[in-house]
């Protein structure tokens, strides 16, 4: 059994991944698709299209709006019909370009062959262009435009390359297909990665209820013979493939409060963004699909379907039989840090990696009581908060002390919501504490720089 793991707090959920089984499969292409503006961290990106327009798989939609932000590509060919808000699956409105389906036409600069191209080119900033040109974003949840974090600050170097392959989450196995699937193509992205950051070593981490996904990369990394990329055996435990945790379980290194991997020397992307990494460099293809997990014990069938990026929820549901009577609850993403679903009618977004569906008595709660200060919801925290006291401070509205008691490094990973006896809704709570802190954070910032400039005039 592996050793591999990280140092303080955790929780041992259920895997659950009975989707494991099922080989990833293209979805239909929608008649219609939306892409969000704002489908990464940063600025939204801006439209660069105009109604009537037509366009082309693969053809620019969006520019980035700003440095941390991403361009967006045309995941279908057609004409764009809409530039405007639309709701995404939190009811919120997000700017989206509607493109009505007419066919299946790619842009000529995208090499649709199944041949894997293993040669890098040498020319490291040429690289990070190419993942800034392909709209290439983090898709193990965080959706941080990749070529700014292949670009460490002056001052900061990187050490290691980490390639988290946990997929640590209950129920999710779209990285677990991806590795077996595209398990070379992952590899060379992974080389491309450690090639960018100086020839770094870099570490593919699985956890050992993967064990072929651990047998088959090493297999693939000897057959293309890479130098300097290893497979490392992970130990079980959520949320191992949170980025301080994992920094923590292969490197021993603690990131700081508020600091980036980066300053302990750390790089970490997710398996899929390693293959997005491929894809953009050796392919010249954007992401316009990503692999989603479509699963719970009330659907008939489990799937993992590639999916055109801005494809309607509801499509994907009618894929694997529609939505079953006995669903109760539909989550983007796993049962511990997925968001619920309040409109089906949105679209995916890059990031989208699951939807999980869950019956009433899957989802019950036990109604909240008061703490009993037993602790467990500190011992599980995996990043040595004090939930219980967060939990008071948010309902008190005591900002200033939630700051000081680091609410913002909260990963919003639910380990404290799930030990919590007293059935108290810890996650939510902190998630609106953590929300309020931010923006008084950024309220500082702005009558900060506010004060600066009347001091210049
Ligand atoms: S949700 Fe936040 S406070 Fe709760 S265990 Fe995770 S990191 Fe700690
Ligand atoms: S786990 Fe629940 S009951 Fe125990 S200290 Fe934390 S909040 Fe209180």
């Amino acid at each position: 059994m592996s050793k591999h793991t990280f140092s303080i707090g955790g929780v041992h959920p259920h895997d659950n991944k009975i989707s494991r089984d099922c080989p990833i499969r293209p979805l239909p292409l929608p008649p219609t698709v939306y892409l969000a503006m704002s489908q990464h961290i940063g600025a939204p990106a801006k439209p660069v299209v105009a109604v009537g327009d037509k366009v082309n798989v693969g053809q620019v939609v969006a520019e980035p709006g700003g440095f941390v932000s991403a361009f967006i590509h045309s995941s279908v060919s057609g004409t764009v019909k809409s530039i405007g808000p639309r709701k995404d699956l939190a009811g919120n409105p997000v700017t989206c370009v509607e493109i009505a389906v007419e066919g299946d036409e790619w842009d000529e600069s995208i090499d649709r062959s199944e041949d894997l191209v293993t040669a890098i080119p040498s020319d490291n900033k040429a690289i990070i262009e190419k993942i800034r040109l392909g709209g290439v974003v983090g898709l193990g949840g965080a959706t941080f435009p990749t070529h700014v974090k292949l670009m460490p600050p002056p001052g900061s170097k990187c050490e290691r390359v980490i390639i988290n392959g946990c997929e640590c989450e209950p129920y999710l196995t779209s990285d677990f297909r991806t590795l077996l699937e595209k398990g070379e193509q992952v590899v060379v992205g992974a080389a491309i990665l450690r090639q960018v950051m100086g020839n770094v070593p870099c570490t593919i981490a699985i956890e050992e209820n993967k064990p072929e996904a651990i047998v088959h990369i090493r297999e693939v990394i000897a057959k293309l013979g890479y130098e300097g990329i290893e497979v490392m055996s992970m130990k079980m435990r959520y949320p191992q493939g949170g980025e301080k945790q994992l920094i923590d379980a292969v490197m021993g290194r603690q990131v700081g409060s508020g600091a980036l991997p980066i300053s302990v020397g750390a790089v970490v992307q997710n398996v899929a963004t390693a293959l997005a990494v491929y894809d953009a460099v050796q392919k010249n293809k954007p992401i316009i699909d990503n692999s989603v997990t479509v699963t719970g014990g009330c659907l008939p069938e489990q799937a993992n379907l590639l999916v055109r990026v801005g494809t309607p929820l509801q499509m994907i549901l009618d894929a694997v039989g529609g939505v079953p009577e006995s669903a109760a609850k539909i989550i983007s993403g796993g049962p511990m840090m997925g968001k619920a679903v309040v409109n089906l009618e949105a679209a995916t977004v890059k990031g989208t990696g699951a939807l999980l569906l869950l019956t009433e008595a899957e989802t019950r709660r036990g109604s909240a009581s008061a703490c009993i200060r037993c602790g467990k919801c500190a011992d599980a925290c995996p990043m040595g908060l004090e939930p219980f006291l967060l939990n008071r401070l948010c309902k008190a509205g005591d900002l200033e002390a939630l700051e000081a008691n680091a609410i913002q490094d909260c990963i919003e990973c639910g380990c404290c919501l799930y030990s919590c006896p007293a059935n108290i809704p810890l996650l939510d709570n902190i998630r609106l504490g953590k929300g309020a802190v931010l923006g008084a954070i950024r309220a500082r910032a702005v009558a900060a720089k506010a004060a600066a400039e009347a001091a210049k005039q």
